[in-house]
């Protein structure tokens, strides 16, 4: 199928483009890897796509030795996540995740921005801002505003982005004392997961984030000596079939092996 018809616009600043949010059904284009099959199925039929893929500056990998803090732009690829040498070295955790994205095609157009404003349940990207504690600057005509990622998914691909907001950029402060562990279960290489888990170690203290177990990412916090029989307890209410609750089981006893037990 063959998108509806719609009015195309490349705008050529960050102003430009968030003036644009304003018109009536309008949607921004990033990677287009889930917006255009969306659109070609038409279960989406924006007015206007204003493409973002032109806008300078979004693209940036910068590391803030002073503050200990990564900034990635929002039209980060996945496939530059998954290789950036100053994604490798601060958080590896992250650019392990990002080379599960579907494929090589698809990780060198799918965006980060495009992927935590679409908040597929199923997808890494956004259970990873969750579980590292990252905040998203949001930019409309009015200004910008700042959202943790614990408070920006709310819940099946929906967040609290306004229709006139643009995501323009992600901050994560590096914790240099965690460890991290990260593993996911799918049915073939490249597909979305049945079940993901981040696991994040600090002292006696875990923290387990999942991903494809309910309609948004999820933390919990255990204590080491007890994990196996509280993600029992979690997983009861969390998943909803016993093979799901088996998948976010086995994910999340992998991402903790390879935090360390
Ligand atoms: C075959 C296939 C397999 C895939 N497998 C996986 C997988 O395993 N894991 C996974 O996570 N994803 C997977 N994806 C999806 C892929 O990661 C997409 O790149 C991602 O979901 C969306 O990013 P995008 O840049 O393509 O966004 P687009 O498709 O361009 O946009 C998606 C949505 O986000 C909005 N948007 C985009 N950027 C912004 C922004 N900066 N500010 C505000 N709104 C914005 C758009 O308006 C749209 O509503 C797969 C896709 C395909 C086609």
């Amino acid at each position: 199928m063959k998108p509806a018809p719609f009015v195309y616009h490349r705008p050529r600043t960050v102003e430009e483009a968030v003036a644009l949010l304003g018109l009536p059904a309008c949607k921004v284009l990033a990677g287009g890897q889930s917006l255009v099959p969306l659109m070609n199925f038409r279960l989406s039929r924006p007015r206007h796509l204003v493409d973002i893929n032109w806008l300078p500056g979004l693209d940036g990998v910068e590391w803030d030795p002073d503050q200990g803090r990564l900034r990635l732009g929002a039209l980060v690829r996945h496939q530059v996540l998954a290789t950036h040498p100053l994604v490798r070295r601060h958080l590896p955790v992250l650019a392990e995740a990002a080379g599960h994205i579907g494929h090589w095609a698809i990780r060198s157009r799918g965006t980060l921005g495009g992927s935590l404003a679409h908040a597929d349940p199923a997808a890494e990207l956004p259970a990873a801002m969750v579980a590292l504690g990252a905040r998203f600057c949001l930019r409309s005509q009015s200004g910008e505003r700042w959202v943790d990622a614990g408070e920006f998914f709310q819940g099946l691909f929906t967040t609290v982005l306004a229709e006139d907001e643009l995501l323009t950029a992600v901050e994560v402060s590096v914790d240099q004392s965690a460890r991290w562990g990260f593993y996911e279960i799918a049915r073939r290489v490249g597909d979305f997961a049945l079940a993901g888990a981040y696991a994040r170690r600090r002292g006696g203290v875990i923290d387990l984030t999942w991903f494809g177990v309910g309609p948004k990412p999820f933390t919990v916090e255990l204590q080491a000596g007890e994990a196996e029989a509280a993600l029992e307890q979690v997983l009861q209410t969390a998943a909803e079939d016993v093979a799901a609750r088996q998948w976010a089981k086995v994910a999340a006893m992998r991402a903790l092996q390879r935090a360390g037990r």
